[in-house]
């Protein structure tokens, strides 16, 4: 691929269910030439509107990914760019930093056990363009159904 400016469109949308309750949703710009994807998380409330110039781009082999996490205070979200082997800065709460390392299979585990640190799964975006993806993980059919 020679090296262009991204000429980046709109692409689709990926809304996030906790339970059936929506909690925010990711919209997704590709590019006309590379077909590379763009991600921009639009929480519940943020509604002003960003130029796709200027987001962060993904590196070779990376995909977009949501990392969710579980704790006994209920569950929290963020966009992330994801690879095999690859650590992702994550804390569970404001005090307690629990970085967490993607599988080959882009599964996800903590790299030490802390006593608080919460459950975490990760979902891969581009499966789920124009679907809704449920986030919510209680029951374990959830995590067996996770692609
Ligand atoms: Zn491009
Ligand atoms: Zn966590």
């Amino acid at each position: 691929m020679e090296k262009h400016s991204h000429d980046a469109v709109y692409y689709g949308v990926v809304n996030l269910l906790d339970n059936a309750n929506i909690v925010g949703a990711v919209d997704v710009w590709r590019c006309r030439i590379c077909r590379k994807l763009f991600c921009e998380d639009k929480r519940w409330g943020l509604t002003e509107l960003v130029s796709y110039v200027g987001f962060p781009e993904l590196a070779e082999d990376e995909r977009w990914a949501v990392l969710v996490c579980r704790t006994s205070a209920g569950l929290t979200w963020s966009l992330v760019a994801a690879k095999p082997g690859k650590t992702l800065p994550h804390s569970c709460t404001k005090e307690l930093v629990c970085d967490v390392n993607v599988d080959s299979d882009f599964s996800v585990h903590s790299i030490s056990f802390i006593e608080g640190q919460g459950n975490h799964r990760l979902y891969l975006l581009d499966d789920y363009i124009n679907r809704e993806l449920e986030i919510g993980y209680e029951g374990i059919e959830n995590v067996e159904t996770r692609r």
